[in-house]
């Protein structure tokens, strides 16, 4: 690695984050060097944003060290894990010493937030791309998994659904009806992962997953691996003033049912479980809806307003097909 490259590790990446008494080596050896708390599982996970795929050339690299971080933490927060740690791999075309400074300023933000240190990464040329990779403790009874569903279960979800897809849907001109604002935007630019809620649902719940693909694709994810299908009510999904505007003008319940990157989490808990739940949620500060309940025979049957049933395979959303 060129000297300039070192320099621009050490100015941009050194010191993100929490100092953590845990790291015994971080930015700058071969390897970093942590410990584990005895007793306790790693969790792990990984995501890529890559230009023009992910997100838009120009994109506020705030924004983008912000998101970068905060989807990998919404990794942890769906497995009920407590962040520790970073790695980030930066693919870049220049060394733009703005673009460095505004990523660096979304990350560490973010870092310090949950108490995560930025412990190594790798630095190479070439079109924009960013990986994160972060690390985090759970104990092996509580991890909360896909596969942990049970017939009889109530199906939850934190926040609000579809918001990033309308801003979406506005941004591409698909929907004139209403204007962009802040709130709205920030739905889509700066996800808020939902680590605290995760931590309640840690003891609680049964089974959890983040929503990135959308409450029916990342539900089927649960039932399929899980082995059960559910019925969800469309009447109780929550959702913000805005998109309850875009629903009740088009009829159109794709952005609460199929639009990605909302970071909320979906997950099932036992009847008894739910009052603790609920309780937990509010002591957390973060909203929470009952949608549905988890049910034996493979399918997920989505209970229209107006009474009828709409029937998506628990391997996804597919195909819905009227009743
Ligand atoms: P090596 O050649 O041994 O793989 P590098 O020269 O790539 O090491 O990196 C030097 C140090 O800087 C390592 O500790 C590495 O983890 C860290 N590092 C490199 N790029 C980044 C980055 N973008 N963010 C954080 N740490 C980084
Ligand atoms: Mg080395």
């Amino acid at each position: 690695m060129a000297s300039s490259e070192f320099e621009l590790i050490a100015t941009y990446f050194s010191g993100i984050g929490t100092a953590r008494k845990d790291v015994h080596l971080g930015i700058g050896d071969d390897c970093a060097l942590l410990q584990v708390p005895p007793g306790q599982l790693l969790a792990i996970s990984m995501d890529t944003l890559v230009e023009e795929v992910h997100f838009l050339a120009g994109t506020d690299p705030e924004l983008l060290g912000h998101k970068a971080l905060a989807v990998n933490l919404s990794d942890l927060a769906a497995t009920g894990a407590v962040p520790a740690w970073a790695t980030l791999a930066l693919t870049l075309p220049q060394s733009d010493p703005d673009w460095l400074a505004g990523f660096s300023r979304g990350f560490r933000r973010l870092a310090e937030r949950y108490g995560v240190q930025l412990v190594g990464g790798d630095t190479t040329r070439g079109p924009l791309s960013v990986t994160v990779q972060v690390h985090g403790f759970v104990e092996a009874d509580n991890a909360l998994r896909r596969d942990g569903a049970r017939p009889g279960d109530r199906i939850g979800v934190t926040g609000s659904l579809g918001g990033a897809a309308l801003v979406l849907k506005i941004r591409n001109k698909e929907y004139s009806a209403m204007r962009l604002n802040t709130d709205l935007s920030r739905r889509m630019d700066q996800p808020q992962p939902r680590v605290e809620a995760g931590l309640v649902l840690s003891t609680l719940a049964h089974a959890a997953i983040d929503i990135s693909d959308g409450l029916a694709a990342d539900l089927g994810h649960i039932c399929a691996q899980s082995g059960v299908g559910g019925r969800v009510a469309l009447a109780e999904l929550p959702l913000s003033d805005a998109v309850r505007g875009y629903v009740d003008a088009t009829g159109d319940w794709s952005l609460p049912l199929e639009g990605g990157d909302d970071y909320e989490l979906c997950f099932t808990a036992a009847p008894e479980r739910c009052e603790a739940i609920e309780v937990g949620m509010r002591q957390a500060g973060c909203r929470l809806s009952w949608i549905g309940v988890v049910e034996q025979s493979p399918e997920l049957r989505w209970i229209h307003p107006s009474g009828g049933a709409l029937v998506g395979s628990a391997g996804g959303y597919d195909h819905f097909q009227a009743r």
